[in-house]
């Protein structure tokens, strides 16, 4: 049995967060343990309030997990303030499992998911992560190049100080869906069908956690990629309508 850690946020509606989070990690045979760094006031429409978990109860919760469980990945997922990632930094000592970090600040829709500066988060969290995961608007921000084509994003997946970057071009103009993925010095696109499903909730979260899942069974980082992201392709074809707002994949 494996287990894959999400360090996340509470999502009411299951489109993404902790629940879509634990629904993924199931459909790949992975166990998921959890901690909730925020419940949110959410609905498929979007974010309408969030309400950061206290930074000493998220530590108490992690140090007490990560001193019982044996975890074979963890993915972090929605921040909600600095103090939530310094202390996560600290519980991370107990573990050498592969971080997985999906840089999500702002949701597609409502009101910010971080209260504070996130370049500060991502200096404390991009050295701790295996991988990071940014849209092309997050990898401008975490690079300070402004990302508006497969130039700029091959520049900001080099710029950004993390071991891996898997930057993620759906945002950006083109028949494809092409991705790139920056392995140390090793970089290669992954390209996909362009899916138009319109609005989608949670794209963001069921890859990232499809991709720990992966590193978790020991897939290589590459192929964890690959498989992730066909995986989202799949669910991309198939959304459900869970609400009147954003499609969800899972
Ligand atoms: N709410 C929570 C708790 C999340 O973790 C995320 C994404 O990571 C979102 C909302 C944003 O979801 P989306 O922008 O895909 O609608």
């Amino acid at each position: 049995m494996k287990h894959v850690l999400v360090i996340a946020g509470l999502d009411p509606s299951g489109g993404a967060g902790l629940l879509a989070d634990a629904r993924v990690a199931a459909e790949h045979g992975v166990r998921a343990v959890g901690v909730m760094t925020a419940t949110t006031v959410q609905d498929t429409q979007g974010v309408r309030a969030v309400d950061p978990v206290s930074a000493e109860i998220l530590e108490e919760a992690l140090a007490a997990l990560l001193g019982d469980v044996e975890v074979h990945a963890v993915k972090i997922g929605m921040i909600g303030t600095l103090r939530q990632a310094e202390v996560i930094v600290r519980a991370l000592a107990a573990t050498g499992a592969p971080v997985v970090w999906d840089p999500v600040f702002l949701p597609s829709r409502g009101v910010p998911l971080l209260d504070g500066d996130p370049r500060e988060v991502a200096r404390l969290l991009l050295p701790e992560a295996r991988v990071v995961l940014p849209n092309a608007l997050e990898a401008s921000l975490l690079s300070g190049i402004r990302v508006v084509d497969e130039e700029t994003l091959r520049a900001a997946a080099r710029a950004i100080p993390a071991a891996a970057v898997l930057v993620k071009g759906g945002h950006l103009a083109g028949p494809r869906a092409r991705d790139l993925l920056r392995d140390g010095e090793d970089e290669e696109i992954l390209d996909g069908e362009r899916l138009d499903a319109g609005p989608l909730h949670g794209t963001g979260c069921v890859l990232s956690t499809a991709l720990a899942c992966g590193l978790a069974g020991g897939a290589s980082l590459r192929d964890a990629a690959v498989a992730a992201k066909s995986y989202l392709a799949a669910k991309i074809t198939a959304p459900l309508d869970v609400g009147r707002g954003a499609r969800c994949l899972v």
